[in-house]
């Protein structure tokens, strides 16, 4: 067999995504490989597919647990040979997975780095070949990330123990040069292909809603009451809001469940195995939850607090769409989260610390916090903000966030702003914020007149406008640097570098939302359930409802059997012989022998139930089959 055919027969899918061919057709040639491809973008069947091409073992490095066993699962549903060997087996079921292996039982095995170290497994390493090791999430290794673990260490002593260097290749979606470089320099990797593709997720749909206090449970209860039975995840910033929020959609009859450092290991287990087998397709959680979580059919993820940084946003929303199916990364914002941020770093305990690494570290924080809360603010478009952030070269709006999607109104405060700084020059770069918004705008407070603003020349001079739109024009002031606000408790406001705001060209302005959405604007790559009509999506339901019933009789996740991509698929190409039904992608022949008869039965009775329903239009427009 070759690669493509291998893709198809196993794996159900016609083409290679971006970067694939090159990893594979690298690490097939005997040459070290390293990828560094976004969360979802499939590196698992980069290593996988030469695994099967190759003569001997392919020994896969994995960081968790949870992680191994989801990829078993997945190869073996495929009807691929493959086993994992960590301490969730007794001594007894390693040695039996290891005796297997020595025989040649499996092609790909999964294993712990820590396993690389137990004399067993070195004398099993030797008395068999090894065509090639993975090290998946290869970021571990670097002390330059969140999730370094000392035992990625060790691994390069463990290559060099056997007696022939097998391919090595190293994957990761972590982007930057530090952790690239070192990779490469820790793994001791020989001249490496390197395979980078874009940061971007196009499937993922990114936006910003303004909404303080307890409205953010109202549009979360709007949310899921509009997505019934869609799979999603809800980050909140504390403990209590978790608790808060879960018993609120718990009262309202919602397959719901939670996940919190608070409750004991035993909760967290069966919260998150309620979770992934979709007995609660939504979970309420802090950032205590997602490690390791591979579940592939989340469709939402909403953050119901601004998150500490842009590195935890991007992680914890990029758990959604990891089939590639389109999911929404929503962020409710309210001015309340950054005091709630700043809370919570002063909280941040350095217990073992350098005294000096505490103030850089503390000085970062605050700024991922500041480089957070712009991007709660932009107006810009949010895609190109993160990728920005991240390093990479953007070009013109993505057209598919929350930002591209609105209409600003572009208001001239050219003249409000010389007002500004004619305030600022009054109050002698005392005040903060508030009190230089209330002068302006004429507030008649108390705190106003204790100060005497209400004598300053600046008072009411703009009572013509908003109160947030004086906020919005000074924000604009601080980013052009006309205006600086100072860190800290008692942060003021001063007067900064304002040359260019005495020239005759000047000007500044600010972007309102208009409350009116922008007409719908061309979807990118409709293969979702935007693709399906009101009947394709009924019949999605039903093999969703399939999907469940089987998933519980082989004591399997869902998203094991088939993706929500698959199903979608089927809804849209409406198989109806077991030829057909392998054109669908992520229908391999052992799923197709396995499960194809059942779910072309049901499609079957749905069409004999509706046999004039048009399941699904086609990207232009036109009615796809199943016209009886
Ligand atoms: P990563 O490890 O990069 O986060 P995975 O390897 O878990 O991503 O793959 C994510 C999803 O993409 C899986 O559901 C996988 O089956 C699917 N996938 C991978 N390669 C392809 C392909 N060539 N065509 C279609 N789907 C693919
Ligand atoms: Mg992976």
């Amino acid at each position: 067999m070759d690669k493509k055919k291998i893709l198809k027969t196993y794996f159900g899918y016609d083409s290679f995504r971006k970067g694939q061919e090159e990893i594979i057709n690298a690490v097939l040639a005997g040459k070290d490989a390293i990828a560094i491809m976004p969360t979802g973008a499939g590196k698992s069947l980069c290593y996988q597919v030469p695994a099967l091409l190759f003569e001997g073992i392919t020994l896969v490095i994995s960081p968790l647990i949870s992680l191994m066993q989801d990829q078993v699962k997945s190869l073996n549903e495929a009807g691929i040979h493959a086993a994992f060997i960590n301490s969730s087996l007794t001594e007894a079921q390693i040695s039996k997975a290891l005796s297997l292996a020595a025989k040649g039982t499996y092609q790909i095995i999964y294993a712990a780095p820590e396993r690389l170290e137990s004399a067993g497994f070195m004398q099993f390493a030797r008395q068999v070949k090894i065509s090639m090791v993975t090290v998946d999430e290869a970021h571990c290794i670097s002390q330059w990330g969140q999730d370094f673990r000392p035992s990625y260490l060790k691994i390069v002593e463990f290559i060099d123990s056997l007696a022939v260097r097998p391919v090595v290749s190293a994957f990761t979606a972590t982007a930057t040069k530090e952790v690239k470089e070192d990779i490469e320099c820790i793994l001791k990797l020989k001249d490496p292909d390197v395979v980078i593709t874009g940061f971007d997720r196009e499937n993922l749909y990114y936006s910003v809603e303004h909404v303080s206090g307890k409205r953010k449970d109202a549009f979360v209860m709007d949310y899921i009451g509009k997505h019934p039975d869609e799979s999603g995840i809800i980050y909140c910033a504390t403990r209590k809001n978790v608790d808060v929020l879960y018993e609120e959609l718990f009262k309202l009859g919602i397959p719901v469940t939670r996940y919190h450092a608070g409750m004991n290991n035993e909760e967290r287990k069966k919260s998150q195995d309620d979770f992934i087998y979709d007995r609660a397709p939504v979970i309420v959680a802090t950032n205590a939850f997602g490690m390791g979580i591979d579940k592939s059919n989340v469709r939402f993820v909403i953050h119901y607090n601004m998150p500490q940084s842009m590195e935890n946003y991007y992680q914890e929303a990029g758990r959604a769409g990891r089939d590639g199916g389109n999911a929404r990364c929503i962020l409710l914002f309210s001015a309340q989260d950054i005091m709630i941020g700043k809370f919570l770093l002063d909280k941040k305990e350095f217990e073992g610390t350098d005294i000096e690494d505490i103030e850089f570290i503390k000085q970062r924080d605050l700024y991922r916090l500041h480089i957070m809360e712009e991007y709660c603010k932009t107006t810009q478009c949010l895609r190109n903000y993160i990728l920005k952030y991240f390093g990479e070269k953007v070009a013109a709006p993505c057209e598919n966030c929350g930002n591209c999607h609105h209409q600003y109104e572009e208001v001239d405060m050219t003249k409000d702003a010389r007002w500004v700084i004619n305030c600022l020059a009054e109050t002698r770069g005392r005040y903060g914020l508030n009190i230089v918004a209330g002068t302006l705008l004429g507030a008649n407070r108390a705190r106003l007149k204790e100060i005497g603003a209400v004598s300053y020349q600046s008072y009411g001079v703009l009572s013509n406008r908003t109160e947030p739109d004086i906020r919005l024009l000074i924000e604009q002031m601080i980013r052009e640097g006309y205006v600086i606000q100072t860190e800290g408790e008692y942060s003021v406001l001063r007067i900064g570098d304002i040359s260019g705001l005495k020239k005759e060209n000047a000007y500044v302005g600010i972007r309102k939302l208009e409350e009116k959405k922008a007409p719908e604007l061309k979807k990118k790559k409709a293969k979702s359930t935007d693709a399906l009509t009101g009947a394709g999506y009924q019949l999605f339901e039903k093999l969703r409802q399939l999907r469940l019933v089987i998933a519980k009789e082989e004591g399997m996740p869902p998203y094991i059997i088939f993706s929500d991509k698959t199903l979608i698929d089927m809804c849209a190409k409406h198989p109806e012989n077991e030829e057909e039904m392998l054109g669908v992608s992520g229908v391999g022949e052992n799923k197709l022998h396995k499960y194809g008869q059942r779910f072309l039965d049901e499609i079957a009775a749905f069409t004999e139930e509706n046999p004039k329903a048009v399941v699904s239009m086609s990207e232009e427009g036109n009615m796809s089959k199943t016209e009886a």
